[in-house]
């Protein structure tokens, strides 16, 4: 898929300053900070309830930060609603499917729709300028759909696909929104060594042909040491460490916040 996308926009740095979320009692992210360089893939790790998903829920506005700041493109994200970030370039997936009913056409043109110039009247009374725009835009998803490896499901129903094509038509349907910094939520959960490995693949390929800056959730520590460029690790809504991924593998702080979980969840 080529690079070239309907607005260009270049790659922004995000630096995450000092974050912190509170829900009645619970301090779900504690003062935390971090920067992910523009064209980077930085994983986000730490056990289960570390605050990873509730730090992608305030980077794209669903949830509200008591204090900080997220500087993102001359924006504080942590101030926007979920629209405006997705038109600053910042698009997201879920750690949990969600897709609407419909095709996977149907799911990928939602994503193109925030860069839809003609109206919705215009589209609906098909007036031509409306008619190609919409092709365009149908050309596009297409084209992302074949960079994720989907083109036999385009005009298939979402619903019977198995979940880890499921998980594709969510990176694709972010895609589709022309972002330059993709938040990816556990993309890998679920899936069997074989899916894995091909994310693995299809991650690297966001940052190294798209050039799309990646902040990565993902416990699988092997995908993690093999695909990021620097690691963030919470702990309790606390950041315990920072760093490449040698170096956070080798913190004793991590290894014991990690220790006594088979596989961190
Ligand atoms: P992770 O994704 O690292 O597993 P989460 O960010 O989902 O962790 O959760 C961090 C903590 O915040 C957990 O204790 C969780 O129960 C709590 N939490 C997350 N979202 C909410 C919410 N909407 N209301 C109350 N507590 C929440
Ligand atoms: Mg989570």
């Amino acid at each position: 898929m080529s690079p070239r996308t309907a607005r260009t926009v270049p790659a922004a740095r995000l630096t995450v300053r000092d974050v912190t979320v509170r829900f009645a009692g619970l301090t779900a992210l504690d003062a935390v900070s971090f920067t992910v360089e523009p064209g980077s893939v930085h994983a986000l790790i730490g056990p289960n309830g570390a605050g990873k998903s509730t730090c992608f829920n305030v980077l794209s506005g669903v949830y509200r930060a008591a204090s900080g700041s997220a500087e993102y493109a001359g924006h504080d994200l942590t101030r926007l609603p979920p629209h405006r970030i997705t038109a600053l370039g910042v698009a997201r997936t879920f750690q949990n499917i969600v897709l609407t009913e419909g095709s996977v056409a149907d799911n990928l043109m939602l994503g193109r729709h925030r860069l839809t110039r003609a109206g919705f009247t215009s589209a609906a009374l098909r007036l031509p300028a409306a008619v190609r725009e919409q092709r365009r835009h149908r050309e596009r998803a297409a084209e992302i759909a074949g960079f994720l490896g989907l083109e036999a499901y385009f005009d298939q129903p979402v619903g019977p696909l198995p979940y880890g094509v499921k998980k594709r038509v969510e990176i694709a349907r972010a895609l589709c929104t022309e972002p330059r910094l993709l938040l990816l939520d556990e993309p890998v959960a679920g899936m069997n060594p074989t899916e894995r490995l091909a994310m693995a693949a299809t991650v690297a390929a966001i940052r190294d042909s798209l050039g799309i800056s990646v902040l990565l959730v993902e416990h699988d520590m092997g995908m993690v040491m093999r695909l990021a460029d620097a690691v963030t690790v919470l702990d309790f809504g606390r950041r315990i460490a920072d760093g490449s991924p040698q170096a956070v593998q080798q913190d004793p702080d991590v290894v014991r916040a990690y220790l006594g979980q088979e596989e961190p969840a």
